[in-house]
């Protein structure tokens, strides 16, 4: 692995507008990528058509280019870099689907959404975590028959083992180790042919030769699944960095109570992409104690991931005030 340039890639779901936290993951590895010689990829994850938000994207990309993370690739070989659509990218999706059925790693569930609301319903009623119960999972051969033959519309599930431990190695926070009896069997293909965002992730991570995949740490309750997904297909995980939230100077978790900046309103209050550029390497990152201001140039020489902190990064408006008066 040594061998090979680092490949890193942000991928936003466009479910809104994104907010100055994704930016500076964006960045991190934007600036992994250039400090190493690597490449950067973009890669829209919208396979989820009812939660996508019109516009979502455009912003997403015009914040990219105000703060100059440009992107090495896309779609057409020769043609304009990304970003890459995973709806156009359906079918590779359902192809591994399929393989994971053939292979006993993930079968067909035909349980209705009236089914599964019950469910979910007596299972909070009794406390217990809303879980799929596995009932397609061991269904005969004939019962699967005659579902298919009435026309029954499913999913296609992910089979997780029913016993053991699933160890997520974290660069950043070590191996955590998720109970298997714990761990849902999760939708990975919808009805309506999509893949989750499980399935698409580890595809696309994979074929997309990613080494490094840096995301926020919301996401370590999902990364079992995913190196579950890998084993299956028989592939080897990504370096996984879960980056610590990024904090209102309270040192709470960033939320719409913090009223945090977007990148367009800094754009619009006359801050400098520079500075802002600035602001969000040292938001989780930090060369030294001392050392705040950077050039561009400057920190794609020293940014390395192994000065980033386990403790989220604190964002302070005052500061990026300052910062701005530096600029
Ligand atoms: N689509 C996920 C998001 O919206 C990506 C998480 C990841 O980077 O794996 O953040």
């Amino acid at each position: 692995q040594a061998t090979t340039a680092p490949r890193l890639r942000f991928a936003p779901s466009p479910t809104g507008f994104q907010h100055i936290g994704g930016y500076r993951t964006a960045l991190f590895s934007w600036l992994f990528a250039r400090h190493s010689g690597g490449t950067f990829i973009l890669r829209i994850e919208d396979t989820d058509l009812s939660r996508t938000v019109e516009g979502a994207v455009s912003y997403l990309i015009e914040g990219l280019k105000w703060l100059g993370l440009d992107y090495d690739e896309g779609p057409v070989v020769g043609g304009p870099y990304g970003p890459y659509y995973q709806t156009q990218r359906k079918a590779l999706y359902q192809q591994y689907a399929h393989q994971l059925i053939a292979n006993g790693h993930a079968y067909r569930c035909y349980c209705t959404p009236e089914r599964l609301e019950q469910m979910r319903k007596e299972q909070e009623a009794q406390k217990l975590p809303p879980r799929y119960d596995r009932r397609c999972r061991f269904l005969s051969a004939e019962e699967r028959a005659a579902l298919e033959a009435a026309g029954h519309s499913w999913t296609v599930r992910f089979a997780m083992p029913l016993e053991g431990e699933t160890v997520v190695h974290d660069e950043l926070h070590g191996d955590i180790t998720f109970k298997n009896a714990d761990l849902d069997d999760a939708v990975i293909l919808k009805s309506d042919g999509y893949p989750t965002y499980h399935l698409a992730n580890v595809i696309d991570d994979h074929l997309m030769g990613i080494t490094h995949v840096l995301r926020g740490e919301e996401w370590i309750a999902s990364a079992p699944r995913h190196v579950q997904i890998y084993q299956a297909l028989g592939w080897q995980p990504p370096l996984f960095y879960h980056l610590p939230n990024v904090l209102g100077k309270d040192k709470k978790k960033l939320s719409k109570r913090h009223n945090a900046p977007s990148w367009d309103t800094l754009q619009r209050q006359g801050y400098l992409p520079e500075a802002v550029f600035n602001f969000l390497a040292l938001l989780g990152w930090a060369y030294d104690d001392k050392t705040e201001i950077f050039s561009r140039e400057e920190l794609i020489r020293v940014f390395t991931l192994d000065r980033i902190g386990v403790s989220g990064g604190i964002l302070d408006p005052d500061k990026l005030t300052w910062m701005n008066g530096v600029y």
